[in-house]
């Protein structure tokens, strides 16, 4: 039985607008697929607002909460007076808000009494949004005259019990998910299940982390054995570049997991590489499209990268970023100083974007966020004390202001010449590499840039490297 399992984020679904054409969107492929899940997001803002009640309550001000009760009340009302008909699913929805907004105040009034807001409480308060928004399209749906059912994910996602980022237990999932939904789907309903919320064995509420609602959909994908994911947002797909700094920036048709990673990994965040997991386990193909713009066929994620050599399909940059090197003659064939260097920044918590060594082995450099570099240089230089005193490290040293600007395509493997015209691009527009990388998969090359240079590195690389290699090839 073909089934899809589709989800919008919170621009998707949050305004009138948004939601009237995220129903259509719904009953149009409610006619196409056998079974179909639709997986929601809160409104746009709604979690933050959510967030922030919980967060100040903790912090002595019982002030803002209130406000926000006030905010999110009038701002799903004005949605459910346009979009529900006053003699039918408008007054249950309205009760729905009142009494989940009652729920909201409550919290907070217990957080201010508190004075602290447990992980476990922020999750129960976050997943409010979620719940109201799943019964809002689920009624618009349902005055439209199709079957449809809101589900809270709390009774078909099995996760442990790390709050605010909890992990799925897929086994439990699967069983739980069926059950539930089976029955619903059979009939020809649609499913409108909350994204981002799920609950522990015991049925404690948890949540997947911030932005989470793409993980929903990829577990629900998985255990549901859904023939596609479909994740629906505000942008046409992803873009072989920020268009916001390269104007001409096109969609890319077709992506591998492993591109998307790349990309996702290095700053382009249409999606996270862990969110769509369970579905690049399965080889399900997930698509991404626009709410706004549902006739554009948008991007396409499969397992098995496209074989065209050369082409480059991305270039990506990630701002924010310091270079620190670690150099020395001394550090020649001598072993362990890289794991004690890395050992060195991993306890300060630093997370490393990307790491080079010359082959001469009289430098390693890695590049970090500025707000750790001072922790992490001091790290290394306790660690490297003594080789720093018989001068066998000359000195750690940080560089600011740099950028990684990434390349990206799985077409890249293998085929020469990728990273000459890479570096050719740079050249013409007198760009400085400061260092460089290329990850052993092959599907990406990573070049260090001073900051001020960055975004006429991304320009160039998309002009001389994307563009120019599409350019006589037909639009996909
Ligand atoms: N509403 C949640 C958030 O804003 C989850 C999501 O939108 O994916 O983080
Ligand atoms: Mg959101």
């Amino acid at each position: 039985m073909a089934t899809l399992v589709m989800k919008f984020g919170g621009t998707s679904v949050g305004s009138v607008e948004a939601l009237t054409q995220a129903a259509d969107i719904v009953q149009e492929q409610a006619r196409e697929w056998e079974r179909l899940v639709v997986v929601v997001s809160a409104m746009s803002g709604v979690t933050d607002a959510l967030s922030k009640g919980a967060v100040t309550s903790a912090s002595g001000d019982d002030q803002t909460y209130r406000a926000v009760v006030a905010d999110l009340r009038v701002r799903h009302y004005r949605v459910a007076d346009e979009l529900l008909a006053a003699d039918g699913e408008r007054a249950q929805l309205l009760a729905a808000v009142d009494s989940y907004m009652d729920e909201f105040a409550t919290f907070c009034h217990s957080v201010h009494v508190l004075g602290e807001v447990t992980p476990r409480a922020m999750d129960a308060i976050t997943s409010l949004g979620e719940r109201i928004n799943a019964r809002m399209l689920a009624a618009v749906l349902r005055q439209r005259g199709a079957k449809s059912e809101a589900v809270d994910a709390t009774e078909l996602i099995v996760t442990d019990a790390t709050f605010q980022k909890a992990a799925p237990l897929m086994d439990a999932t699967r069983a739980k998910a069926a059950a539930r939904l089976a029955p619903l789907l059979d009939e020809g309903a649609v499913a409108v299940v909350t994204g981002f919320i799920a609950a522990t064995e015991s049925g404690v509420t948890t949540t997947l982390g911030r932005g989470g609602s793409d993980y929903s959909a990829a577990i629900l994908g998985d255990c549901l054995d859904a023939d596609e994911v479909w994740i629906w947002t505000d942008v046409d797909g992803v873009m072989t570049a920020d268009p916001r700094i390269a104007p001409d920036a096109r969609i890319i048709p077709l992506l591998s997991y492993g591109e998307v990673g790349e990309l996702a990994y290095f700053g382009a965040k249409v999606l996270h590489p862990l969110t769509i997991r369970p579905v690049v386990e399965r080889g399900i193909p997930l698509r991404v499209k626009n709410t706004f713009n549902p006739t554009c066929s948008g991007t396409c994620i499969v397992r098995e990268p496209e074989a065209t050599p050369g082409t480059v399909k991305a270039v990506t940059a990630i701002k924010g970023l310091s270079m620190v090197t670690v150099e020395g003659r001394g550090m020649m064939g001598v072993p362990g100083i890289a794991a004690r260097t890395f050992a060195a920044v991993a306890s300060q918590g630093a997370s490393v974007l990307m790491i080079s060594q010359s082959s001469s082995e009289q430098s390693i450099c890695f590049i970090i966020p500025t707000e750790t570099v001072a922790a992490v240089v001091g790290a290394v230089e306790e660690e490297m004390a003594l080789e720093l005193a018989r001068r066998d490290v000359d000195r750690v040293w940080s560089l600011d202001d740099v950028v990684i600007v990434t390349a990206v395509g799985a077409g890249m493997r293998n085929t020469p010449g990728v990273a000459a015209r890479v570096f050719g691009a740079l050249g013409q527009g007198n760009i400085n590499v400061i260092a460089m990388a290329q990850g052993s998969s092959d599907c990406s090359v990573s070049l260090v840039i001073a900051a001020d240079a960055a975004a006429e590195a991304v320009r160039q690389i998309h002009r001389e490297v994307i563009l120019n290699a599409v350019s006589d090839q037909p639009d996909l």
